[in-house]
């Protein structure tokens, strides 16, 4: 029987079997000694269906480009697409009608760098880097990060598009504030590239929840929880409900559970089923996981049905379902 189609069938009634923890033998413990870098050319994933961002990360990992200045190559179209209403330019707006946008990045060295609620700068992931590499800090917020960005001579842009502003008018006549993250209103770009060296690094962009309270910041910035990539083990990246995935810290679990020698795809599964264990069944919001590891191995687990991810690979890019623990 088809995995999912058994999940379906079985989820509620024996959620209880499905999500006790793989216990680790001695056995399928990895010996990071013996951990060969990928042999199978450069890999470029990242979250949802964007198939020119993750296209424009797999030819800059393949023109030799290095993982981390790929995978923000990859942020960039998105963060640029107005169409993309959960990323910088034409990010909706929170519900006093300011775009304010979170981002941050990991390299394979271990350094990281983050920016929250940054207004009037598009693109949040580069600045992330900026932060990472000419500051002695890993995180600047709002107004700090946006006078660091024009001391860099950063474009000043006001994110809020014509679409986004009648949107946001049109949801402030009853000004429902619901916090919920389902399967249709989400975009954030997640995203883990292994450049030719093996070298695996990392990179997240959000404008968060749609009419967020004004101040708010999800998991896109948190290191740990948004992204987190430790270049001996593996990378992984999440989109979906920032305040669930901070509760379970999950990017960190994902990278410590492949440590201990679970598969990417067990690492997500199990990421996904701790944030079920501690709601019950009565999840009403998404989240999903990606993860690559040091063999190039990739995962990618979700909440509900709905998420896909995207893999380049030599010269393809593919869009990838994923599995998923609720039918609803
Ligand atoms: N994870 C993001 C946040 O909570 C939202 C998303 O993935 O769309 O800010």
């Amino acid at each position: 029987m088809k995995r999912r189609s058994f999940l379906g069938k079985t989820l509620i009634g024996s959620l209880a079997t499905l999500i006790v923890p793989k216990a680790l033998s001695a056995s399928n413990k990895p010996n990071f000694s013996e951990v060969i870098k990928n042999e199978k050319g450069p890999i470029s994933i990242c979250t949802w269906n964007f198939v020119k961002a993750n296209a424009a990360a797999g030819k800059a990992l393949e023109s030799d480009l290095d993982a981390l200045s790929s995978a923000i190559k990859a942020a960039e179209v998105e963060e640029l697409n107005d169409k993309n209403t959960t990323v910088g330019y034409g990010g909706a707006p929170d519900r006093e009608g300011n775009v304010t946008l979170d981002a941050c990045v990991m390299d394979h060295k271990g350094d990281c760098g983050s920016v929250v609620a940054v207004q009037n700068i598009v693109h949040v992931a580069a600045l992330a880097r900026d932060v990472m590499e000419k500051t002695p800090h890993v995180m600047l917020a709002a107004e700090g990060a946006e006078s660091f960005a024009k001391s860099l001579g950063y474009k000043q842009t006001n994110l809020l598009t014509e679409e986004s502003k009648e949107s946001w008018l049109e949801w402030s006549k009853n000004s429902k504030y619901k916090p919920i993250i389902n399967i249709e209103n989400h975009d954030t770009i997640g995203v883990l590239c292994m450049d030719k060296k093996g070298n695996i690094a990392g990179a997240c962009s959000t404008s968060g929840l749609s009419y967020k309270m004004k101040g708010r910041v999800g998991d896109s910035s948190i290191i740990g929880s948004g992204l987190y990539v430790d270049n001996e083990i593996g990378g992984a990246v999440a989109t979906g409900m920032g305040e669930e995935i901070i509760k379970t810290v999950g990017s960190f679990l994902i990278v410590e559970l492949m440590r201990q020698g679970y598969s990417p795809q067990d690492a997500c599964d199990e990421a996904i089923q701790r944030i079920i264990r501690k709601q019950g069944e009565h999840v009403d919001f998404q989240v999903a996981y990606i993860a690559l590891d040091k063999q190039g191995r990739v995962g990618s687990s979700s909440i509900h049905k709905g998420f896909t991810y995207m893999k380049y690979q030599n010269g393809e890019n593919k869009n990838i379902e994923v599995n998923n623990f609720i039918n609803s």
